[in-house]
């Protein structure tokens, strides 16, 4: 009896032993992962700022101990926020996803459609009509969606931006949930694509005080305004008044918004910080990251994209929201290693487009640029169209630097065919002021132009939401914005180099200088998470991050 008990004494020894030095095995899957998306960071950012970031920075942390894809490309066009979103999460292009713009006219439906769009929901979370979304015109899977399904549904998958599209085309077709923020009621908002109510952590953050309490903080420039040296302080070219009255200069005095006007926070930092704290209580009220099958947090920061827009990306407004949003990055990845753990969690971050400077700056200092009127254009070359052929509305306009054909009318005009239209419509267009070529789309392939323009062309074309006639605007210049400010949509360097940055979980510090696209981001994730690649997925897996 007493050699049993010491037998059974020596085993549970030598348990407690073999317990002791067991080390388990490192996580075959980080238990969240964090996408990242800033609306319209240009990747040169990360270089002219980097005396400015902060040692315990977002972009410091991921820059010194994650690895840097230097030269990221979009490869397609136009670049604009949803194909943005939807081709870093889809590893795809336009032609494959569907998303051709922002807004395409629709040949089938014969009419124009919103990327999100989605009349057959309800917006759930405020009495307005900003949630009738959901991702229904996205035609592949996301990486998002091909997470759950290899977790058999078991985790959770949530997109949060202020912009609509930058939660929904990121997070796909069987999110959890996807949150933007409805300008009007000052609410985060969802629709009844994903649930038909708000779950109590919604609820609890939707206080108006949130919103007000930051307004209180006016927009103070972060440091001296004379250490600002690598951005501009005069607004020489550029007109735009994004806070009405208020004038166009430091500090911009907003609090008088606070019960005011809820939208105009999205043109400020504070936008960032807005999106951050809702992104924290997500964490929480979700529990993401609390067990071993991974989840996933797709978040995008809108408000640079409309400071951006607004300033120029020249701009000390513009240097001030990057070195704001740093520190914030910094904070979040802290708290992110108290609720995931450190090196439980990763991160990659991107973005949907970069952005052209300023034409008013470029033409100052002799570099080409100039607007073109997109709307102006069509009119004329509808009125030129009409002179040639005695035919009104041959065009419906001009969109995604596409010129529409309105189809059954040519086809209904005996003498005309679509050949002639499209002979005419080419040979005018490249009269005009600030256009380099224009094409057909249907045999770009053979189109005398080189392969890197040309493959954007042929990946943005799907043709029930594609226009007939691809235009190239000359380098420089931009749609729009006549009184200043500047925008994105080309296949120009400006436009279409993206940082692309890897951090945390099983990822080695280190950089490439090789060109990949914005396609291969999601294909790469699939691999990094032992998954199954998104459907369309036509991008490469970066191996350098498995080296
Ligand atoms: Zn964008
Ligand atoms: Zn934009």
């Amino acid at each position: 009896m007493v050699n049993r008990q010491i037998i059974i004494v020596r085993l549970l020894l030598l348990l407690l032993v073999i317990g002791c030095h067991y080390t388990p095995q490192a996580q075959s899957a980080p238990r969240l992962v964090v996408g990242i998306t800033v609306d319209q960071m240009r990747w040169d950012y990360l270089t002219r700022f980097k005396n400015r970031w902060h040692e315990t920075g977002g972009f410091n942390r991921m820059l010194k101990g994650g690895f840097s894809c230097n030269n990221t490309q979009i490869n397609y066009l136009p670049s604009y926020t949803a194909c943005g979103h939807a081709s870093i999460y889809t590893g795809t292009v336009p032609a494959i996803h569907g998303i051709t713009g922002n807004n395409w006219w629709d040949n089938e439906k014969q009419e124009y459609v919103y990327c999100t769009e989605d009349d057959s929901v309800k917006t759930v979370g405020s009495k307005t009509d900003y949630g009738l979304m959901s991702p229904v015109n996205l035609l592949t899977t996301t990486i998002c969606d091909e997470l759950k399904l290899a977790h058999n549904f078991r985790n959770k998958t949530i997109g949060i931006a202020l912009k609509d599209r930058g939660g929904i085309l990121a997070t796909g077709h069987n999110a959890n949930a996807a949150y933007w923020y409805d300008g009007e009621s000052g609410q985060w908002i969802t629709s009844s694509y994903y649930m038909n109510e708000l779950p109590s952590w919604v609820k609890g953050f939707n206080t108006p005080a949130k919103v007000d309490s930051l307004y209180k903080l006016d927009w103070h420039l972060l440091y001296p305004a004379e250490t600002y040296t690598q951005s501009m302080y005069d607004k020489k070219g550029v007109n735009v008044k994004p806070f009405g009255s208020t004038p166009n200069k430091f500090p911009y005095r907003i609090k008088k918004n606070a019960g005011e006007n809820y939208s105009i926070i999205a043109a400020t930092p504070h936008g960032n910080t807005l999106t951050t704290e809702f992104a924290k209580a997500a964490v929480l009220g979700e529990q993401l990251g609390a067990d071993s099958i991974p989840d996933f947090l797709a978040i995008s920061y809108s408000s640079p994209d409309y400071i951006g827009h607004a300033h120029g990306p020249n701009s000390i407004e513009v240097e001030d929201t990057y070195l704001r949003l740093d520190r914030e990055l910094g904070a979040f990845f802290d708290f992110l290693d108290k609720q995931a753990g450190i090196g439980n969690w990763m991160v990659f971050l991107t973005s949907d487009h970069g952005v052209a400077h300023v034409p008013g700056f470029m033409k100052a200092n002799k570099m080409p640029a100039g607007f073109i009127d997109d709307k102006k254009l069509g009119d004329q070359l509808s009125e030129a169209l009409k002179q040639q052929f005695g035919v009104d509305n041959l065009i419906r306009g001009i969109v995604n630097a596409q010129v529409i054909f309105n189809v059954d009318l040519i086809k209904k005009t005996k003498k005309l065919g679509q050949s002639d239209v499209a002979d005419f419509v080419i040979s005018w267009l490249e009269k005009q002021e600030g256009i380099s070529r224009a094409f057909r789309f249907e045999g770009i392939k053979q189109a005398p132009l080189p392969d890197y323009f040309a493959n954007q062309l042929v990946n943005s074309y799907y043709p029930q939401r594609c226009g007939q006639i691809a235009i190239l605007y000359k380098s420089g210049y931009i749609e729009g914005f006549a009184t200043g400010g500047s925008t994105h949509g080309s296949g120009y360097k400006y436009d279409t180099h993206i940082p692309l940055l890897w951090y945390g979980w099983h990822i080695k510090p280190g950089q490439s200088q090789r060109k990949i696209y914005i396609s291969d981001i999601a294909p790469t994730l699939a691999a990094l998470l032992n998954i199954q690649e998104p459907s369309g997925s036509i991008g490469e897996v970066i191996l350098e991050l498995f080296n």
